[in-house]
C-alpha cells in the first residue's frame, strides 16, 4: 500500500482521499478548510500541517485544487521542495491546458514525474469511487498512476501525453454544454408549438435527436430518469461549474486556433444564466431561461 499526499479536500477531494485511505493507502490530508481537514481525518486519513508536510515521503500526490492558479501556486510553492524525487505527482483538478502544461514542464525540470487526470462524474461518483479519469502523461506515468485512480473511479483513460487529459475533458464538456442548450430549447418550442414533454421525450430518445443531455439527464421534471430536474435542480453539476469549463475550451481553442462557435454560444448563455440568482443549480436548470420560466427574485 502506498503513502499518498492529498491536497485539496473539497466536494470531490474529501470522498476522493477517503476512497484511497478505504483501499488500505496511507493519506496524509491537507486543504486550507478546517471542516475538510476533520472529514478526512473521520474517513482514516491522517492530518498534515501544510501541503507541504503532505507530500514529504509521499510516493504519490494527488490534488484537487479549484483552478489553474491554486494548481500552480501549491506545486511551485509547497510541493517541489518537499517531494521525494521518485514520487509521482497526479493533479486531477479541471485547470485550463497552459498551466496544466506550464505545471508539468515545471515539474519535468525539476525531474520530477506528473500526469494531469481529471475526473468526469460528479460528487456522488467521487463519494462512491465510481469517477473516470482521462490521463495526460508519459506512458510509464500513466501506468503508474493507474492503481491510485482505480481506486477512486470506475475508469481510467490515457488521453496522451501532458495536458491531454485536461484537453479531453474540456472537449467533452463542450459537447456536454452545447446538447444541454439544444435539448433544452427543442423541448420549450415542442412545448410552445402544442407537443408536450412526455411525448417528445418518447420520440427525440429514439430519433435522431438523442443525446446524454437528453436520455440521460433529462432537464425537464417527470420525464425520463431521475435526474437533478426531479429534485428542483438541486445537486448534480452547478451552471458556474459549467461556465468555467466552457470559458476552458473557448480559452483552449483561442490558443490552438480552432473554431468553437457552438462552444462559444453555449458559454454565452451559461455566462447570462449564472449571472442571476440560479449559479449554483444543476447545468440543466438553464432550460428556465430558454422557456422563459425563470424568475428573478
Ligand atoms: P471545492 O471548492 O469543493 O474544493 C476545493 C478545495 O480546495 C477546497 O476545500 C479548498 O479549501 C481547497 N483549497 C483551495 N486552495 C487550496 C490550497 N492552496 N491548499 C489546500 N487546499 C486548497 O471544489 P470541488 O467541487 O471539489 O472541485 C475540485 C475540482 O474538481 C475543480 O477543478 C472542479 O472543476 C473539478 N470537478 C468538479 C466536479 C463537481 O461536480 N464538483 C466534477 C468534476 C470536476
Amino acid at each position: 500500500m502506498a503513502r499518498i499526499g492529498f491536497i485539496g479536500l473539497g466536494n470531490m477531494g474529501g470522498g476522493m482521499a477517503a476512497n484511497l485511505a478505504k483501499a488500505g493507502h496511507q493519506v496524509r490530508a491537507f486543504d486550507l478548510a478546517e471542516p475538510a481537514l476533520a472529514r478526512a481525518e473521520e474517513a482514516g486519513c491522517t492530518r498534515a500541517a501544510t501541503a507541504a508536510a503532505a507530500a514529504t515521503d509521499a510516493e504519490f500526490v494527488v490534488t484537487m485544487l479549484p483552478a489553474g492558479r491554486h494548481v500552480l501556486s501549491v506545486y511551485q510553492d509547497q510541493v517541489f521542495g518537499a517531494v521525494p524525487a521518485d514520487a509521482l505527482l497526479l493533479d486531477c483538478s479541471t485547470i485550463d491546458v497552459a498551466s496544466a502544461k506550464a505545471v508539468g514542464a515545471a515539474a519535468t525540470a525539476k525531474g520530477l514525474a506528473m500526469v494531469d487526470a481529471p475526473v468526469s462524474g460528479g460528487i456522488a461518483a467521487a463519494n462512491g469511487g465510481t469517477l473516470t479519469f482521462m490521463v495526460g502523461g508519459e506512458d510509464e506515468n500513466f501506468a503508474r498512476a493507474e492503481p491510485i485512480l482505480n481506486a477512486m473511479g470506475k475508469a481510467v483513460i490515457h488521453a496522451g501525453k501532458l495536458g491531454s487529459g485536461q484537453a479531453a475533458k474540456i472537449c467533452n464538456n463542450m459537447i456536454l454544454g452545447a446538447t444541454m442548450v439544444a435539448t433544452c430549447e427543442a423541448f420549450a418550442l415542442a412545448e410552445k408549438l402544442g407537443v408536450d414533454a412526455q411525448t417528445f421525450f418518447d420520440i427525440s430518445s429514439k430519433a435522431s435527436g438523442q443525446s446524454w443531455s437528453m436520455t440521460s439527464y433529462c432537464p425537464v421534471p417527470g420525464v425520463g430518469p431521475k435526474t437533478p430536474a426531479d429534485n428542483g435542480y438541486q445537486g448534480g453539476f452547478a451552471a458556474a461549474l459549467m461556465l468555467k469549463d466552457l470559458k476552458l475550451a473557448v480559452e483552449a481553442a483561442n490558443v490552438a486556433g480552432a473554431s468553437v462557435p457552438m462552444g462559444a454560444a453555449a458559454g454565452a448563455l451559461y455566462q447570462a444564466f449564472v449571472n442571476g440568482d440560479d449559479r449554483n443549480l444543476d447545468f440543466s436548470a438553464i432550460i428556465k431561461m430558454l422557456d422563459g420560466t425563470l424568475h428573478r427574485g
